[in-house]
Parts: structure tokens; C-alpha cells; sequence
């Protein structure tokens, strides 16, 4: 690196942008293959990691051991009849996201867990159950369960890429940049070899070529500011305050600077229909602002599929916020009632954990901001899980004792403080007293007393009679067939009106933002593609900017466990593909 008059300038054969996982993958594949490699990212070295350091660890496998061990018996064609089911897609531009679909359930069902395991990465034996559907054959969801929480949970993911990284630091071949936020590609035109020594590049060792907007040309690197020091914890907003420029001359740059959720102007832009609730939570640090996505699409690369989003219905507000508006999703058993913010029991089969986008679309047309779980001591204590590492101390540290209590009836770890302090959660002896601090928390009279007491009162009648026409209770019975189910997510059917299981607790539930199912449009070496469908020389993208791949692997819905593999699965292809294209 040379710096004068606060510019700095780097030289490597393969740049970065963006140091999330799907980046750290692509720069340990690059290094992997003997390239040089600098990863650059906005915020500080404390923020390493990105969003996958949050993430609870959740990983999309396909007939695994874990399964088989379980009894589910699960095969590639029917993760892949559950993918195309669940993606729906139906746009010219999803070709690239069809092959993407296509390629990633044959590495989930393949090659996945053995090249995982052989990096050191091991998971907790009870696979769960996301999106458990409640359609047809060809509907949305799995038909088994898929979601493998890595020992260690998101931390547990980036361990090995880190490491591996680490040593390539040690030997001179890897460098970060922190506080460095890219903000233009620079390209050369017909003429100009890949080291831009053309007519754009022709002024001296440390002269770049100028950056050229609204071209197709070679990307030969890239140009932007180098930010102040910031000692901004992990996940907190870092200052914007520009301090200097920098510009990179690269053979490759690589783009994996994550999606849009926490850029709340953007997903209300992007809405499908253009009506986004009038309130969101934050389920993503401040620094995944999908910027970056527009500097791409400047220099000619699609953008595609940019109104496919995936966020969450079930979110609460953090009582210990590390990012403005920081919200916490709750991966909820089948068990709660899930009711409007007028206190109508959402349609079947929207039950918890069955449909998040079914329900989230539901939700949104009602017109009001919030619904509601309402449940009872016994199923907060069996069916409640929080999404994130931090949320899971036992599975994140590794801690076995910590990790069985989690079956011991009363414990109920970190969801504890949210219902002791989160101002969401509402606890009272009858539905009545329960329907009043429903109405004071939100202050409208939304929710009639007797009326949530007589839909309570009917589902127990369901209960007793043992066989019944709920069909939630049905799913409820029907999920206890599967052991880790029966374990630890889903108690019997009871009459939650019984004292002996109160008191009645109601949590308030906000949208959450978090993931981007669309973005930039690459082909299966995760090259990025133009307009015209030809790839742009030397620029490859990667996870969530990439849609995960193709830019929207996953059309219209997810199956969960689906995105750090997306970001381990491209991130790989696009870390291979730029060191051969250097080579
Ligand atoms: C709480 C939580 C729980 C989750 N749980 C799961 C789960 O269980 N399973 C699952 O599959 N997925 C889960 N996810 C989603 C998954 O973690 C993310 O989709 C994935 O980690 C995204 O990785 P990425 O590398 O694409 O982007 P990111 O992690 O967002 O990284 C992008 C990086 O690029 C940097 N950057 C952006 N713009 C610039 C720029 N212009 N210049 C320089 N740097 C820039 C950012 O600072 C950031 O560090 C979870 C996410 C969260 C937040």
C-alpha cells in the first residue's frame, strides 16, 4: 500500500469488498488457489464477520447423517421438489437463479457437510423443522426437517474461513482494510489490458484509470473512501466521516457486500406493490445498506429480482438494542395462536413456523403494523427460541450444560429476559385482564375480552374432545411425531385456558427486516452478467448482493438454512472462479 495526502493505494491480484462470510469464503478460496488477496469492509475489524457472526448457524442439508440418524428420510429430488415449489418462479431473469437452484441442492445434498466437516465445522445432532408449509405436494416448504444449527452457531461458521485467512495474512498474501467503503468500480475500455496499462492506465506506476460509468468494459478495480477510526462495538453503527480516498487496481474484485435490510428506505422502495408496513424493526446491523448493489449497476452489471425480500412477521424489540430499531426474531413451536392486531386468528395453515411470507403478507394487508402469539407458560417454555448467536448461549459457547437444560421443564434461557423486560411480552390470569394490557400496550381498543376468551375457550373444547377439527392442533400432534420435535419444540395439546399451565402471556409481533432474495445477476461462476447476459470481465459477486447466487436462488421463498449456505456455495464459486480468471 502507498498513501500520500490521505490517498491510499493497494495493488492485489484478487479484491474483496465486503468481509461477511460469503466474502471470507470467496478470499480463502482465492488464497486457497496462491492469488493475493485484500478484503476490504466499511466497518471496523470489530464488526468482522458481518451478519453471520449474528446468525444463529442454521444450515440447509440434505440427507444427512444428522437425519438419518433422526429417521427422516430425505433425498435431492425431493429438496429439490420442496425448492422449486417454494421459489415459484416464473421471470424471464430467473434462469440463472433456476440453474443456481438446480447446483445448490445437489452441493447440499452432496458435497456440503463432508467439505464443512473436513474444515473443522460440526453440528448439533437434533436437526429442526423451518417452514414446516401446510399445502400441497408442490407447495411451499419442506416436507422434512432440514435446518442443522452449527456447534457454535454463527460464530461457528466463520471459524475456519477465519483461520484459514489468518494464515494467509501470516504469509503476506492476504490483507484487510477496515474503515474502507468502496464506492466506484473502475474499468477500461477495448484495448485496455487486465492490468489497465491501455489508454485509461497509462500515467504512471500509481495512475488508475479513470472510473467509467454506464459500461460493460473491464472492471480493473476499484476507488472510495477511507472512513475515521471508529470503536464502534460489533453490529453498532460506525461514523460516515471521510477522512481520506483510496483506490485498488485488481485483476478480480469480488462483491459481496450483503443486501438491504438494514437500509429501511430501500426495502420500503423495493416493497412488492409498494406497500411496506408503516413500522419495521431492524433484524440486520446498520451496515448492510445494499449501496454498493448501485455502483454495480452503474458499471453495467443487472440488477434483478430486487422486489423478492424475506422478512419476518415474528419480531420483537431487543431490550438490549446494539443497532437502531434492533429486533430479535422468535423461531416459535406450532403451539401459539397467532392472532391479528384485531384479535382474528390468522388463516390456516398460517401457523406459527409454517409460512413466514404467507403470514407476513397477511398481516401487511390487514392494514395494521402488529399481530399477535398468544400462548401460556408451558408453550413459552418448550416452543420458544430466539433467532441469533447471542441469543443462544449455549449452542454459540459450546456449553453442554447450558445446552441441557434447555430440556429441563422452567428453563427457558435468554427468552426469560424478554419476558421479563421486553416490552413486547404481556402476562395476566384470564383473557380478559390479558386483552386489556393488549389494548393499553397499543393503545387502541383492538381487541375485545370476551371475544379472545370464547376463541381461547373453543380451541380447548378441541382439545378435549381428543380428535377434533383444528387443524393447528392436527399439525401440533402431527409434529410430535418427529423426535427433536417431540423433545424440545412442541408440548402435547393442552387446554391453554388450564391454570395449571398460566399464566396467559401475549407477545406483540412487528415485521423485521432481514434478508435480500434478489440482487446482482451472475452466472454459475458467479460471474456478473450484464444487461445483454454477457459477464462483465473481472467482476464477480457473491452472496446476499448476489441474491446468493444468480442474483434470487431462492425466486420467492426460502427454506431457511438456505442463506449462509448460499453465501458458503457462491462465495466458493466466486472465490475459485476469480483466481483461475487471474491465473
Ligand atoms: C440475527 C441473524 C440470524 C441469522 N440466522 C441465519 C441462519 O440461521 N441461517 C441462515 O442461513 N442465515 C441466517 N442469517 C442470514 C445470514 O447470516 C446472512 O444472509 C449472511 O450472513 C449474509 O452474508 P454476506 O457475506 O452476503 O453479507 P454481510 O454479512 O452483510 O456482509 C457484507 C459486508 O460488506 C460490507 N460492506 C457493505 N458495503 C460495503 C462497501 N461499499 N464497502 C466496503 N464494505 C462494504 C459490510 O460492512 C459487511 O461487513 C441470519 C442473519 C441474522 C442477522
Amino acid at each position: 500500500m502507498s498513501s500520500s495526502e490521505n490517498t491510499d493505494s493497494f495493488e492485489a491480484e484478487v479484491v474483496v469488498v465486503g468481509a461477511g462470510l460469503s466474502g471470507l469464503v470467496a478470499a480463502a478460496e482465492a488464497y486457497n488457489a496462491g492469488r493475493s488477496v485484500l478484503i476490504l469492509d466499511q466497518e471496523p475489524e470489530a464488526s468482522l464477520g458481518g451478519q453471520a457472526h449474528w446468525s444463529f448457524g442454521g444450515i440447509f442439508l440434505v440427507d444427512s447423517p444428522e437425519q438419518r440418524h433422526l429417521g427422516v428420510k430425505d433425498s435431492a429430488e425431493l429438496a429439490l421438489s420442496d425448492w422449486l415449489g417454494s421459489a415459484a418462479f416464473d421471470r424471464v431473469e430467473d434462469h440463472w437463479p433456476r440453474e443456481w437452484a438446480r447446483a445448490y441442492v445437489a452441493f447440499a445434498a452432496g458435497e456440503k457437510r463432508a467439505w464443512l466437516h473436513s474444515l473443522g465445522v460440526r453440528f448439533f445432532p437434533l436437526v429442526q423443522w423451518a417452514e414446516r408449509g401446510g399445502y400441497d405436494a408442490q407447495g411451499h416448504c419442506n416436507s422434512v426437517p432440514r435446518f442443522h444449527v452449527v456447534w457454535g452457531t454463527g460464530p461457528g461458521i466463520l471459524q475456519p474461513f477465519l483461520a484459514k485467512l489468518a494464515e494467509g495474512v501470516d504469509a503476506g498474501m492476504v490483507r484487510y482494510a477496515f474503515r474502507h467503503r468502496a464506492t466506484a468500480l473502475l474499468t477500461a475500455g477495448p484495448g485496455t489490458d487486465a492490468a489497465g496499462t491501455g489508454a485509461a492506465g497509462a500515467a504512471g506506476p500509481h495512475a488508475l484509470p479513470q472510473s467509467v460509468e454506464g459500461t460493460t468494459d473491464s472492471v480493473i478495480g476499484l476507488s472510495g473512501d477511507v472512513l475515521e477510526p471508529s470503536d464502534a462495538v460489533r453490529g453498532a453503527p460506525s461514523s460516515r466521516t471521510v477522512v481520506g480516498t483510496f483506490t485498488v487496481r485488481a485483476r478480480a474484485v469480488i462483491v459481496t457486500t450483503g443486501g438491504i435490510g438494514g437500509n429501511h428506505e430501500l426495502v420500503r422502495r423495493q416493497w412488492p406493490g409498494g406497500k411496506a408496513p408503516g413500522y419495521l424493526l431492524t433484524g440486520v446491523p446498520a451496515s448492510v445498506d445494499g449501496e454498493f448493489q448501485f455502483v454495480v449497476a452503474k458499471a453495467g452489471g443487472s440488477l434483478i429480482n430486487t422486489d423478492r425480500m424475506w422478512h419476518y412477521p415474528e419480531g420483537i424489540h431487543n431490550f438490549e438494542p446494539v443497532w437502531p430499531n434492533h429486533g430479535i426474531r422468535i423461531l416459535s413451536g406450532p403451539s401459539p395462536l397467532w392472532l391479528d392486531a384485531t384479535g382474528k386468528r390468522l388463516p390456516v395453515p398460517l401457523f406459527p413456523g409454517f409460512d413466514s411470507q404467507g403470514a407476513l403478507r397477511h398481516i401487511v394487508a390487514t392494514g395494521y403494523t402488529h399481530s399477535w402469539f398468544i400462548l401460556n407458560r408451558t408453550i413459552i417454555n418448550k416452543e420458544f427460541a430466539l433467532s441469533g448467536s447471542e441469543q443462544n448461549p449455549d449452542l454459540t459457547g459450546k456449553d453442554l450444560k447450558l445446552l441441557a437444560k434447555r430440556v429441563l421443564p422452567g428453563s427457558i434461557g435468554p427468552v426469560q429476559g424478554f419476558l421479563d423486560r421486553g416490552i413486547d411480552f404481556l402476562q395476566a390470569g384470564t383473557a380478559a385482564q390479558l386483552a386489556a394490557k393488549m389494548n393499553a400496550l397499543t393503545g387502541a381498543d383492538l381487541i375485545d375480552g370476551e371475544a379472545l376468551h370464547d376463541l381461547i375457550a373453543a380451541r380447548d373444547l378441541q382439545v378435549r374432545c381428543g380428535l377434533g377439527k383444528d387443524t393447528q392442533l392436527n399439525a401440533i400432534r402431527s409434529a410430535r411425531r418427529f423426535a427433536t420435535d417431540k423433545l424440545m419444540r412442541v408440548v402435547p395439546p393442552h387446554e391453554m385456558l388450564a391454570p395449571e399451565h398460566g399464566p396467559l402471556i401475549a407477545v406483540r409481533l412487528s415485521v423485521l427486516t432481514r434478508k435480500s432474495l434478489g440482487g446482482i445477476q451472475t452466472d454459475l461462476r458467479s460471474r456478473v452478467l450484464a444487461a445483454d447476459g454477457a459477464p462483465i470481465a473481472g467482476l464477480f459477486a457473491a452472496g446476499e448482493a448476489a441474491g446468493f447466487g444468480g442474483g434470487g436462488v431462492h425466486g420467492s421463498r426460502a427454506l431457511e438454512g438456505t442463506f449462509l449456505g448460499g453465501c458458503l456455495f457462491s462465495g466458493r464459486s466466486a472465490g475459485r472462479a476469480a483466481a483461475a480468471e487471474v491465473g
